[in-house]
């Protein structure tokens, strides 16, 4: 009995200190001290001993019984170290690495143009004025002195939509002229406003987009001529391009201004050398500018003979494009990442 013992005591030891994990450790217990573990049977044959015997193989099994659960405290704790030991190097993180970057957002290259362009004008003493975008005949052409079949009209590729309830024409604007027309009806000069906003035309190529945004001008009073207007948009340029640049007005026609001019500045990318840009000329066409025809005057209701008014419009898109150095319009509105992020 002894011997059985004694071999028993040495083959769990052993399988103790091999124990791979904690589950293991748990089986070599329930074998050695379970209801049916082998140290059980042993002692259950203590009873039918002579008290001789009983006695020293108590107390061996004793011993065993004490040496077995210190072992396997010390193995489940051995064991547990090695497992965070090994979680912590699987976890490993490193904590000075750099974090991974998140671009801010920021304004779109034809929002932040059209801020600035209304931040300029405000400043000179033009408050921002809206319309809507779906408009009537009326104020997208005729009040502006575009009669119906007036070829005028052929130029800007209207989005006509169904007729309101009312049977009159609906369409969408084509320039942000009329919002010059709903701010002068009904009022008397002294008149000035800025009206920035979405047309749309139907037409898409590398510089023309379906929808884009213009900035309208206008300012209605005694005495108002070409000279006024002509200070007015060389400030305006100078400020907006952050540079000194040469201006030159050259003779137009637009059905709305008489007399009509188109603004030129000197080209931004060959200081007038001539470039692709500016199609060899060292010139860029900015801006539509002229005085108020009298008969969009008298269409609301101003004194044409005491009144004169000048008016201009320029493209947000054109003038975000010349001042970001962004050469494809349709880029504006691919809303690419990427593109957005060089621009920001
Ligand atoms: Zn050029």
């Amino acid at each position: 009995m002894l011997e059985e013992l004694s071999a028993l005591k040495a083959a769990a030891l052993t399988e103790l200190t091999q124990a791979a994990s904690p589950a293991e450790l748990e089986t070599i217990r329930v074998k050695t001290l379970g209801k049916k573990g082998s140290l059980t049977q042993i002692l259950r044959g203590l009873g039918q001993m002579n008290e001789a015997d009983r006695t020293t193989l108590g107390a061996q099994a004793n011993a065993f019984n004490e040496e077995f659960a210190l072992t396997l405290t010390r193995r489940m704790e051995a064991l547990k170290q090695q497992e965070l030991t090994q979680r912590l190097t699987r976890e490993w993180v490193d904590v000075t690495l750099p974090g991974r970057p998140r671009s801010p957002g920021t304004l779109h290259p034809v929002t932040r143009a059209q801020n600035e362009i209304i931040h300029l004008f405000t400043a000179m003493g033009f408050p921002p004025a809206s319309g809507p975008e779906v408009e009537s005949d009326w104020y997208n052409f005729e009040a502006l002195n575009i009669p119906p079949d007036h070829p005028a009209r052929e130029m800007h590729d209207t989005f006509y939509l169904p007729p309101a309830p009312d049977g009159r024409k609906r369409l969408l604007r084509t320039h942000t002229s009329p919002v010059q027309i709903r701010v002068m009806e009904g009022k008397q000069p002294p008149l000035r406003a800025i009206a920035p906003g979405k047309v749309f035309r139907c037409d898409s190529d590398i510089t023309h987009t379906p929808m884009f945004h213009q900035v309208e001008g206008f300012l209605v009073d005694e005495g108002v001529h070409f000279g006024q207007l002509k200070g007015l948009l060389e400030a305006f340029l100078v400020q907006f391009f952050e540079r000194p640049l040469p201006v030159r007005f050259r003779p137009s026609f637009f059905p709305f201004t008489e007399p009509s001019a188109e603004v030129d500045m000197g080209c931004l990318f060959c200081e007038g050398q001539g470039c692709r840009i500016c199609k060899r000329t060292g010139w860029l066409e900015v801006l539509g500018c002229g005085l108020i025809h009298p008969n969009v005057l008298a269409h609301v209701g101003i004194d044409r003979e005491r009144y004169t008014g000048f008016a201009f419009g320029m493209g947000v898109e054109r003038l975000a494009m010349l001042k970001y150095g962004i050469s494809d319009m349709r880029a504006l509105f691919d809303n690419d990442i990427r593109f957005l992020d060089r621009h920001a």
